[in-house]
């Protein structure tokens, strides 16, 4: 698959708001938005940006979506049919499903500390769904199922601090922790509540339904 290798704090500032890409970084000062504005990247980036037209804005959102998520455009576009399928609100329905992705529940949970490092425990078969391996990112978790580590995965440093650190943040009310033995439920689906506020989800359909 293909994957985006340039450096990830760009996209943060191509999209004018903070992805949170990078892990630990994201919270510190020396978060490049927080060091360098808002700007879109490149030497003349300051004297680019001007308010887009409502399809660049549909546009901008559908990409700020995707890259949050780590998704690229033709599995994005799967998920938006498979919401247009479903009962309910669309735009609503397109985040649950990108929500209830492995790699985005291990992130939200707090075995790591970005989805991309989620989607790399993933891969690696180091995350346990019911006890059993698991090494598919956009597996669907439902109501009911347990995530775990695996094994000697927990004494790793990176998800033993990822861990501690989740639990200063806290986690979306639709995950439940045990936070003595590295391991979490899925106690609801999540709500439109419990998704990133700052995503417009609507441009996303709006998009798409042309
Ligand atoms: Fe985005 Fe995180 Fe980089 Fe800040 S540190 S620009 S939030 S990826």
């Amino acid at each position: 698959m293909a994957r985006y290798r340039d450096a990830v704090c760009r996209l943060c500032r191509r999209e004018g708001a903070k992805l949170f890409l990078k892990g630990d970084r994201c919270f510190k000062p020396s978060c490049a938005i927080e060091k360098r504005g808002t700007n879109p990247p490149g030497q003349h980036g300051g004297a680019r940006r001007k308010m887009p037209s409502g399809y660049g804005q549909q546009l901008r959102e559908k990409q700020k979506v995707k890259r949050i998520y780590f998704i690229l455009e033709k599995q994005f576009r799967n998920y938006f049919e498979k919401a247009l399928r479903q009962k309910g609100v669309t735009g609503e329905n397109l985040l649950f499903l990108l929500e209830r992705r492995l790699d985005n529940v291990v992130y939200r949970s707090g075995f790591s500390t970005s989805r991309r490092q989620a989607r790399q425990l993933v891969n690696h078969g180091h995350i346990l769904v019911n006890d059993r391996k698991v090494d598919i990112p956009s597996f669907q978790v439902k109501v009911g199922d347990v995530i775990s580590v695996k094994g000697n995965s927990a004494k790793n440093v990176h998800i033993e601090g990822a861990w501690q650190t989740a639990v200063g943040r806290g986690r979306p009310n639709w995950i439940s922790a045990a936070d003595k033995d590295l391991s979490v439920s899925i106690s609801a689906l999540p709500k439109r509540e419990d998704v990133d506020a700052g995503i417009n989800e609507q441009l996303i359909v709006e998009l798409y339904s042309k």
